[in-house]
């Protein structure tokens, strides 16, 4: 048995499972061996107790009933068991063929004497009989199908799944599970997407009246938007809200290392979702598979290929009346393919937006409930200044102040927590231990204050919101600004003053120090992708004109993003000089603005390396004093840092 048990080990190993020896194997060998005793034993107990008993011959016996002392002869088979008048017991064999009373008589037994003797026939049809007959046939093959059953459970066990591989690994919601239940009501904002996800619900709730009518209801749901802004919560809420099955699974996980798994890993899912309709079926992150077909950039991947196909066969295939939805979420619209947003597939878009000020407050609201609140905390306020947070890092701050709270042993959540967590939540925490020397923090001082004073100044750049010298993540410093109006738009005019000031902290070094530190190297980088999209992307440069030459990047090579240069050498060279002009007049402007207000830059700097942070109303303050009107505040916007 043991080699049994090594052979099929040493067949299933090489495929993939991961641990070598599994732990599991030796209390495996030990329960075998265990049932083994087990059936050994009963093995015993059955099997007849054999007492001793005189075993007498034939002609003794007919020597004995001649005399009279028998009293029964109990035949089964070919066994006599034979009870004498004194209560003795003795057994005897007899021929197989010939009857008992002619062999008998054959002795020369008298018929008369035959009669006096109980003769009974005992069929042999116990039990113990059938057990006895049967169990060393039996025995092995129930021990070999033990053995393949444990070996089957120990192979998934070890995560292999061998026999479970082209089953899709969605994981279902049922709508009886109360616990992970989320309504709409765990959704705020988004408005206009709950709004058309509601006919979908509807028609979960209530398939006929639709049917009735002849209405088609889509097949497909696409939700797009940013990372966070709540897509996926927004799919199990209108399963929850439909009080249908809900079947998720991730567009990464259709694809494995072995081809045609994907594919297969779609027919289970889909046919599993049918068997339970109404159903929702989510894939969610489906650029995973989902992204345009035949770019052969990635190796052209025949698998995804395939599993793709398969999604679109599946939705082609269900019938009107199937009652299963295929809802889909990515942040990738853009790189999906074609053919899964044309009619009768994901036809319906719902595009999930950043939360505004409202809605952030919401969220707020809604993530709030289970942490208890401090009378002071006013949720309003931090949502006002939390533009460009998505629901994702909404929650994520909730949680980052509790835990604070938690960490200086109070029991309630202070507004002081929320504010804190805030910068956390958008740059990392502190980094108290990075210490700068008094030379780095005038450095870091006159940076901020540079790009600060740079956004003042110029007219189109977005107020200052706060400034720091206190190292956050990566950055040594930062400045925060925030723009006039929450705005989906933005103007060559605001581009070009964005990047002066990001420019701003390089100009105040060379100019204070006359030295250039690596710390503006980002600022470097993010200007000049700036006004690189400028002249490539958005048609802003006067030499270049309105074309498009770079695209948005759909496609990534090794985790980098390619753009199919569709221009010449020349116009190339011409680009760089573009950008190189762009770069040049920022760079002039801000030189400008610092030299002109050479008071201001100080100002801020000394209170900067005084007190390590300036808020927006002290700032505005220093301003003043040196006769440069600060812009106005407004609540509306998007949250930019500057490092
Ligand atoms: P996505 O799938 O779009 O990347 P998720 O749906 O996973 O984002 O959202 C992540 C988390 O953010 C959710 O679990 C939820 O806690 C929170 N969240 C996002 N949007 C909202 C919202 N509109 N209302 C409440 N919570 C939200
Ligand atoms: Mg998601
Ligand atoms: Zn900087």
């Amino acid at each position: 048995m043991k080699i049994e048990i090594k052979k099929v080990k040493k067949e299933i190993d090489p495929v993939g499972s991961k641990q070598p020896k599994s732990p599991k194997m030796g209390s495996n060998i030990r329960n075998a061996i265990l049932i083994f005793l087990l059936i050994a034993g009963l093995y015993a107990v059955i099997a007849p107790q054999q007492k001793p008993v005189a075993d007498v011959s034939i002609s003794d016996l007919a020597k004995s009933i001649s005399a009279g002392e028998v009293k029964s002869v109990e035949i089964s088979g070919q066994d006599l068991a034979i009870t004498l008048k004194d209560g003795k017991t003795e057994k005897a064999k007899k021929e197989t063929e010939a009857s008992l009373s002619e062999t008998l008589m054959n002795y020369g037994v008298k018929p008369e004497m035959l009669a006096g003797t109980e003769i009974s026939i005992k069929n042999e049809s116990g039990f113990s009989y059938w057990m006895l007959a049967i169990l060393p046939f039996a025995l092995p093959i129930i021990l070999i199908a033990f053995f393949i059953w444990m070996l089957t459970r120990q192979v998934k066990g070890a995560g292999m799944q061998a026999f479970t591989f082209g089953q899709s690994k969605a994981r279902m919601t049922a709508p009886e599970d109360k616990t992970n239940r989320v309504t709409f009501k765990d959704v705020a904002g988004s408005k206009e997407a709950k709004e058309e996800l509601k006919e979908i619900v509807e028609f979960l709730r209530n398939p006929k009246k639709f049917l009735d009518i002849g209405a088609q209801i889509p097949k497909g749901v696409l939700l797009t938007g940013a990372p966070g802004t709540g897509k996926t919560l927004l799919a199990r809420a209108v399963a929850g809200e439909a009080g249908v099955p809900f079947f998720h699974l991730s567009g990464s996980e259709f694809v494995e290392m072995f081809v045609g798994v994907g594919a297969s890993r779609v027919r289970d899912l889909f046919q599993t979702a049918k068997r339970s309709a109404p159903a929702i079926v989510f894939v969610d992150e489906i650029d995973a598979v989902g992204r345009i077909r035949g770019t052969g950039v990635g190796g052209g991947n025949d698998e995804r290929e395939q599993t793709l196909n398969q999604i679109l066969v599946e939705m082609d295939g269900f019938e009107p009346n199937e009652k299963v939805i295929v809802m889909a979420a990515t942040n990738r619209s853009d790189v999906l393919d074609p053919a899964l947003l044309r009619p009768g597939r994901f036809d319906r878009r719902v595009v999930l937006d950043l939360p505004d000020r409202s809605d952030r407050e919401e969220i707020l609201t809604i993530h709030a409930r289970k942490k208890p609140l401090a009378e002071d905390v006013n949720l309003k306020i931090v949502a006002e200044r939390t533009p460009g947070f998505s629901g994702a890092d909404l929650y994520s701050l909730m949680n980052e102040s509790a835990i604070l709270a938690a960490r200086e042993d109070r029991k309630k959540v202070a507004q002081f927590d929320l504010i804190r967590s805030i910068e956390k939540v958008m740059m990392g925490p502190e980094r108290k231990s990075h210490l700068l020397t008094p030379h780095e923090k005038q450095i870091t001082a006159y940076h901020e204050a540079g790009h600060a004073l740079v956004a003042s100044v110029l007219p189109h750049a977005d107020p200052v919101h706060k400034i720091s010298i206190v190292a956050r993540g990566r950055a040594g410093g930062y400045t925060l600004k925030l723009p006039i109006e929450e705005r989906k738009l933005q103007s060559k005019k605001e581009f070009l003053d964005d990047i002066a000031m990001s420019l701003g902290g390089y100009v105040a070094e060379e100019m204070i120090f006359g030295d250039i530190t690596t710390g503006p190297s980002n600022d470097l980088q993010v200007a000049t992708s700036l006004a690189r999209a400028m002249v490539t992307r958005w048609g802003m440069s006067d030499a270049i004109g309105p074309i498009a030459l770079e695209s948005d990047g759909g496609r990534t090579m090794f985790g980098q993003g390619v753009n199919d240069r569709e221009y010449s050498e020349s116009v190339s060279a011409k680009i760089d000089s573009e950008v190189k002009r762009i770069m040049d007049e920022a760079f002039a402007k801000a030189r400008t603005v610092l030299t002109d207000n050479r008071k201001v830059l100080d100002a801020i700097s000394v209170r900067l390396i005084e007190t390590e942070t300036i808020e927006q109303e002290e700032y505005e303050k220093i301003l003043v004093a040196n006769g440069i009107m600060p812009k106005k505040k407004q609540e509306k916007a998007k949250l930019d840092i500057v490092a």
